[in-house]
């Protein structure tokens, strides 16, 4: 399971930020996923729960954020939010479009306890 890899090696370096606090208990984890990343929030979740299991994490919980795809036409040279079946542009219809956003897959921001 791809999810479950993901997980460990976000679990790796949460402890790793952790210890960096002075160790202290991790409640939240706040996590973007793209569209395009290819990950099921869900199933990264389920593989969370799993993974952290026996670890200092045992407790926290996943904030999942999606992040909408973001591309750029340089075409019409515009911003805009689109979907993964719609990834080319819906004013001059090229393919060519530059993806600002929409593949991340990273923590963002831990929640510790005072
Ligand atoms: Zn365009």
């Amino acid at each position: 399971m791809h999810e479950l890899s993901i997980a460990l090696s976000m679990i790796e370096q949460i402890e790793d930020e952790a210890e960096k606090h002075g160790g202290r208990i991790v409640e939240v984890v706040y996590v973007r996923i793209g569209e395009l990343s290819g990950v099921d929030s869900q199933a990264l979740r389920f593989a969370y729960q799993m993974a952290s299991e026996g670890t200092s994490l045992a407790s926290s919980r996943l904030e999942i954020e999606p992040v909408q795809l973001l591309v750029f036409c340089p075409q019409c040279n515009s911003t805009y939010k689109t979907d993964p079946q719609h990834i080319f542009c819906s004013q001059c219809l090229t393919p060519e479009q530059e993806i600002l956003e929409g593949r991340e897959l990273e923590v963002r921001a831990l929640e510790l306890a005072a």
